[in-house]
């Protein structure tokens, strides 16, 4: 009898989580034999937290806030990925032992393959708003895809200087640069909270920027942030954030369950309308 296979996605809060529903929806689709849950883990419950997924049998586990950097001394093996960007979103357990990644570059660039599948052919000078935990994510996969010089663009650039870690094609700008960069890039990427429900509205003003660069949002609450609205209502091609969320959670899907979730344009409109109608 095939024995049922368990992961989950641990974080504090976690109830806001999308994932349960996404990799239960891929669970009954593959007809596997399997479940996927949310774990509230507090900070200082983090090792104790893991343990007890270990004894339970788990294949693995997704991580969120705040434990993404925090987790990551705590495992027995990190890949390369994870240790460029500093954080694991991602954890596979064989033979009691934890193996971390990040899948966020990951997603983050089939999100844009899959609606514009030559991009990265042509990338130049792409531009990514802050400097957090997803912006180091979104460095290392433009750094992987080729992009010879990227432009980070922050309110305090002291602390943006760690991304130069991750690659030496890196310049960072204060935020008052933007307009002046905007006609050079072919990417503006936001990384930062600005637009998500419930934060401040800041207003970024887009006209020097050129009608074919591509402008991309992580923030997926709402899906069409202010900054996808205002691009698009200029021509803009945009691409929303809720995709890149899709897509990083393939890799641990195919290494708990081990069938891999096939996805092409319907069928992320049709997650995407699944996971927008929580
Ligand atoms: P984070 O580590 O807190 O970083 C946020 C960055 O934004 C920092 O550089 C911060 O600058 C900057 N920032 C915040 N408010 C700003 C403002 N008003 N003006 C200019 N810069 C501002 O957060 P994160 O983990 O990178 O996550 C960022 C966003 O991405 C969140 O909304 C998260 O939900 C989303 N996300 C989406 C995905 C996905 O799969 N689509 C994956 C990961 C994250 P300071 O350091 O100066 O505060």
């Amino acid at each position: 009898m095939t024995q049922m296979k368990k992961a989950c996605v641990i974080g504090s809060p976690i109830s806001h989580s999308l994932s349960p529903r996404l990799h239960s929806y891929w669970i009954k689709k593959t007809n596997i034999k399997g479940s996927y849950g949310a774990r509230e883990i507090l900070p200082e419950q983090l090792q104790a937290g893991v343990k007890s997924l270990i004894n339970e049998g788990f294949e693995g586990f997704n991580i969120t806030i705040p434990h993404k950097e925090t987790l990551l001394p705590l495992l027995d093996a990190v890949d390369d990925v994870a240790k460029h960007i500093g954080a694991v979103n991602t954890v596979v357990i064989r033979n009691a032992k934890t193996y971390g990644t990040n899948t966020d570059a990951f997603g983050f660039i089939e999100n844009i393959k899959i609606h514009t599948p030559d991009y990265f052919s042509k990338i130049t000078n792409p531009i990514i708003l802050g400097a957090g935990g997803a912006a180091r994510a979104v460095v290392k996969a433009l750094s992987d895809a080729g992009a010879r010089s990227i432009d980070v663009v922050v309110r305090d650039t002291k602390k943006a200087e760690s991304l130069g870690s991750i690659t030496g094609n890196l310049n960072i700008h204060a935020w008052d640069s933007l307009p002046i960069l905007l006609s050079q890039a072919s990417l503006l990427v936001n990384t930062t909270p600005i637009g998500m429900q419930g934060k401040e509205s800041v207003t970024i003003d887009l006209s020097g920027l050129s009608k074919e660069a591509l402008v991309t949002d992580i923030v997926y609450n709402p899906l069409m942030t202010p900054l996808l609205q205002t691009a698009s209502q200029r021509g803009n091609k945009v691409i929303d954030g809720l995709g890149m969320l899709i897509f990083q959670a393939i890799p641990g899907f195919e290494s708990w369950f081990g069938k891999r979730p096939e996805i092409d344009l319907p069928e992320l409109q049709q997650l995407k309308q699944i996971l927008a109608s929580v």
